[in-house]
């Protein structure tokens, strides 16, 4: 048997590029098609996220002309024994796996069948949701997260940059310290969760999993979204059991608060925020507000200060120190906290405003007054 001249590697770090005659045990964790550039109906290669029995991930790819009937192996959750890859080098800015090398394959390559698997089935990496809210998460490589969906946007269609009809859905996703994030999926992500979500109209709130995932940090906002073809979504389903000890974990804490603080998430989906706004919401006045609660305020601003922003610490969110030595910027963070960890930070536009709030009838006071905070990170819009 060829096998007993190839050196097996169990861990995808022990890869090397100049010793092709080893093989491979893993875990088919996702499988796409790459279509051809210029001819969109043929297939230019099948791409892949594998798993070692350590945990490790490495992406695949296998080009149409070497398919034949490897095709049959690639399967989602498929344990594969790999005989003689190709390594190639995993480039670009960007990388569902931040691995130097990718596993490829060619006319030598052998697939079959492997029944001894001693790792996990998912692999998952999860991400909090404090680092993605304080942008400290890798922006080179996919990230997995995983939270309770408690609000839907409506679905919106659009056009992409090249014309292409495109549709997505936001999702706000709280996690068990009761951070939320939101996390937008488009186009078959899209239609899993909006499928999902009416057929389950009673549900107020239900675990989710995005598995290789994009982060992504656009003027101080930051974004979670499905990486292309590349990521997985796992819904409320208890055949992966990270989802079913977080629905346990979340109930839990939360338990109490949960139909009092949820609202439909089939209802949100189904009306948008300015309809919700203009046409379901009961209009009230402030001097009818005596509990703490959700309001959407609509105003006029009459005045905004024109010191009205400022460059915040990423990590603490404090305002920074600008010092200019004549060639470049420098902000420096000089909260207690960052200053301990002696952090490298990053500084973005933040706000604090304060909001005076009348309406049509006079308080006895006068005026309501309320401050918040806002702007930089969508991590503010809370
Ligand atoms: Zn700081």
């Amino acid at each position: 048997m060829a096998q007993l001249q190839l050196q097996k590697v169990d861990n995808f770090s022990e890869l090397d590029i100049k010793n092709p005659d080893h093989f491979l045990i893993v875990r088919v964790l996702k499988t796409w098609r790459r279509a051809q550039f210029n001819n969109p109906s043929r297939t230019y290669s099948i791409e892949m996220i594998l798993l070692d029995q350590e945990d490790n991930r490495i992406t695949a790819s296998c080009l149409s002309r070497f398919l034949g009937l490897l095709q049959n192996f690639f399967v989602e959750q498929n344990v594969l024994c790999i005989q003689k890859p190709i390594l190639g080098e995993n480039t670009g800015n960007w990388r569902y796996i931040d691995h130097p090398l990718k596993v490829c394959f060619n006319s030598d390559s052998v697939v079959s069948i492997a029944d001894n698997w001693s790792g996990t089935e998912h692999g998952f990496s999860f991400v909090d949701f404090e680092r993605i809210i304080k942008h400290k998460v890798s922006k080179v490589e996919s990230i997995d997260i995983i939270g309770e969906v408690v609000w839907s946007s409506a679905k919106s269609h659009f056009k992409t940059t090249t014309n292409q009809d495109s549709k997505k859905i936001t999702v706000k996703l709280q996690d068990l310290s009761g951070m939320k994030i939101f996390v937008t999926l488009f186009d078959q992500y899209c239609d899993e969760m909006c499928q999902y979500i009416t057929e389950h109209v009673e549900l107020t709130h239900f675990p989710v999993i995005l598995q290789f995932g994009k982060f992504s940090v656009y003027k101080g906002r930051y974004s979670v979204s499905n990486a292309y073809d590349g990521s997985l979504l796992f819904i409320n389903t208890d055949d992966v059991k990270e989802i079913a000890a977080f629905r346990d974990s979340f109930t839990a804490i939360f338990e109490g608060q949960t139909s009092a603080s949820f609202s439909s998430i089939s209802k949100s989906m189904h009306y948008s925020l300015e309809s919700d706004f203009l046409t379901i919401t009961d209009f009230c006045n402030t001097a009818e507000v005596d509990s703490p609660k959700d309001l959407i305020v609509m105003g006029t601003i009459k005045f905004i200060d024109p010191k009205w922003f400022y460059m915040a610490c990423n990590w603490c969110m404090m305002k920074v120190e600008k010092s200019d030595n004549g060639a470049e910027v420098i902000y420096s963070c000089t909260s207690e906290e960052c200053i301990k960890e002696k952090r490298v930070i990053d500084a973005f536009p933040s706000c604090y405003a304060t909001v005076v709030i009348t309406d049509c009838r006079k308080l006895e006071n006068g005026r309501g007054n309320h401050r918040c905070r806002g702007g930089g990170g969508e991590d503010d819009r809370w």
